[in-house]
């Protein structure tokens, strides 16, 4: 399948041997789909000194529950770029988030310099509840941002946040969505839960917000946000995987709901920051059994008409 986009997409890079046979086996996953590729909607890159800080935080441990939590893939920013292209991956995000005030704008600085030189990445952006962030929101989505991160357990923040009212209400008359760490997996923050992110829905029916981890662990919650809103998604960032299973093991009961859900799941899987390889998200998916078609909706079908690729 030959798209007329795909023509300024960098060539698939030379085989490297640090990938042993991994590239091979995701391909190997989405041929046998009849998919052209994926696209992962849920993939960090940030400045390399605030990755070097991510990294040296989950090799802490702190975040895996009792598990280690070695980053599998902490590599130089252009290795992890040509992996990702070996993998077959057409598009991807550049997720970043701040902790802390006055940062979220140099964060969307570096992202649209990152997305300049690696065409094949959503320009991401992300934003802060401070005086401005509506500002530079609107600033992002001229500069032609395609996807943002809102982080509350890193960001510690309330969603209901007087000073996001205007980058939520932009958002959702833009159409730009948003992924939206709101789940309390792997740890609870103070405003994660299905509560305050329902009343900012609530207020702002239209937003496109993209629940990370699949909304872990409270799966069915926010299975229900999808079917209460038309705007809601879900990716699919570590859940089903072993690593997540163990912390917060999806419902088997709740699959039907997840089978119905299929227009509005999306492949995401946090790379590079896992503990496991990439195929494993991949394998995780295929062992639900929902289905060949379920699968090229998730792990394609699905972000290219959301995103419009
Ligand atoms: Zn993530």
């Amino acid at each position: 399948m030959t798209d007329p986009r795909d023509q300024d997409r960098p060539e698939s890079p030379e085989p490297d041997p640090a990938w042993g046979s991994e590239a091979g086996d995701v391909a190997a996953f989405w041929k046998n789909l009849g998919l052209p590729g994926l696209v992962d909607v849920h993939t960090h890159f940030m400045p390399p000194n605030v990755q070097a800080k991510v990294w040296a935080f989950f090799e802490q441990g702190r975040e895996g529950n009792g598990q280690p939590w070695h980053v599998r893939y902490q590599w130089p920013e252009d290795e992890r770029v040509a992996l990702l292209r070996a993998f077959g991956v057409r598009r991807f995000s550049a997720l970043s988030y701040p902790h802390k005030p006055d940062m979220a704008a140099w964060l969307n600085e570096w992202a649209a310099g990152f997305a300049a030189r690696t065409p094949d990445a959503l320009r991401s952006a992300t934003f802060f509840p401070e005086p401005g962030a509506g500002g530079y929101v609107a600033e992002a989505i001229g500069a032609g941002a395609r996807l943002f991160k809102a982080h509350l357990q890193v960001g510690a923040y309330d969603p209901r946040d007087k000073l996001l009212g205007p980058v939520w209400g932009l958002l959702a008359e833009t159409g730009v969505p948003v992924v939206v760490h709101c789940g309390s997996g792997p740890m609870p923050g103070r405003f994660t839960g299905p509560g305050p992110m329902s009343e900012v829905l609530a207020r702002h029916p239209r937003l496109i917000a993209i629940i990370a981890h699949l909304g872990a662990p409270e799966y069915g919650d926010f299975l229900g946000l999808t079917e209460q809103y038309s705007g809601v998604y879900l990716d699919t960032t570590m859940a089903f995987t072993d690593f997540l299973e163990r912390i917060a093991p999806f419902p088997v009961g709740l699959r039907p709901r997840l089978a119905d859900a299929g227009g509005r799941i999306l492949l995401g899987t946090d790379f590079p920051n896992i503990p496991y390889s990439y195929v494993h998200q991949l394998q995780a998916l295929a062992r639900l059994d929902l289905g060949e078609p379920w699968l090229r909706a998730v792990c394609h079908d699905n972000a290219t008409a959301l995103l419009g690729l």
